[in-house]
């Protein structure tokens, strides 16, 4: 037996990158999943069909997770039409990166936006019927920047603190329902985000990784995935760093 096996799953973000990785994963392992995402690329149509002719269950919606009210209404449409909604994954994420002397206002609350009111809108919109089903998994993608810092990455450090703060005291407030809740942090993952670097750049930070490489986004899928299994029944507000060892 796969060990996500008719799981209902929703994942932020899921239409490229970290998240799509994430869906092949969970698909893999038997999960109906639900991808929410803002913008769909080109090729996630053939993704899909891909899927589907595999014989995987994946369903997509357009939503814009800093809308309070569509991600209540995405959500309760999910649990409406699966009858339960078993795992969330908060992955949807950008950057707006500039040193704080130089980053507007503007840089600041587009990425608080997404990155932390758009991951509390969807745990407050899915806890409730997780509650009620007495069980649940809540994976958040944070970073290594949110544990270190970053320097040029005040926003979007800030915000991925701020997420392992929410995930722990959701975590403490949800422990009795048996809904767990935990981050994965990921250092260097080669997706669209970081093909955004600079050779420069780039160097710099393949030379703080001891085992001088980026992950590849299936390095952080696997992780999630155990996360949003019974194998971690037991494991409810931690970060797990997957970073090549960055940060130890
Ligand atoms: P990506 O840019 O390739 O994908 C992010 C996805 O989020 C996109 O599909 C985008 O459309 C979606 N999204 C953005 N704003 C949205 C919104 N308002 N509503 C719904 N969806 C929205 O990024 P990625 O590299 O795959 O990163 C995925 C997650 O992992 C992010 O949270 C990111 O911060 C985190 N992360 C990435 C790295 C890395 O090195 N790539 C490292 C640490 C953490």
């Amino acid at each position: 037996m796969k060990y996500l096996q008719d799981k209902i799953a929703i994942i932020t973000g899921g239409a490229r990158g970290i998240g799509r990785a994430i869906s092949t994963e969970f698909i893999d392992e038997g999960a109906v999943v639900i991808i929410f995402d803002k913008f769909f690329p080109d090729d996630f149509e053939n993704y899909v069909n891909d899927v589907k002719n595999k014989g995987g269950k994946i369903t997509s919606k357009v939503l814009d997770i800093t809308d309070t009210d569509e991600t209540q209404k995405a959500c309760d449409e999910v649990a409406k039409e699966f009858e339960r909604i078993d795992i969330l994954v908060n992955n949807a994420g950008i950057t707006r990166d500039k040193l704080l002397l130089r980053m507007s206002v503007d840089d600041w609350d587009s990425v608080i936006s997404v990155n932390l009111k758009g991951a509390f809108n969807t745990i407050r919109a899915v806890t409730k019927t997780m509650a009620r089903q007495r069980c649940g998994k809540i994976i958040n993608i944070s970073s290594v920047v949110g544990l270190i810092g970053n320097a040029g990455q005040a926003n979007y450090s800030a915000s991925k603190a701020g997420l392992i703060g929410l995930s722990k005291s959701a975590a403490k407030e949800f422990a009795g329902r048996n809904i767990n809740i935990n981050c994965v942090a990921p250092g260097y993952v080669e997706t669209d985000m970081t093909a955004q670097l600079n050779e420069e750049q780039q160097k710099t930070l393949l030379s703080v990784i001891p085992m001088k490489r980026g992950s590849k986004p299936e390095e952080i899928a696997g992780v999630v995935a155990f996360l949003a299994s019974e194998k971690a029944s037991y494991i409810t507000g931690q970060v797990i760093p997957v970073d090549g060892g960055m940060v130890m």
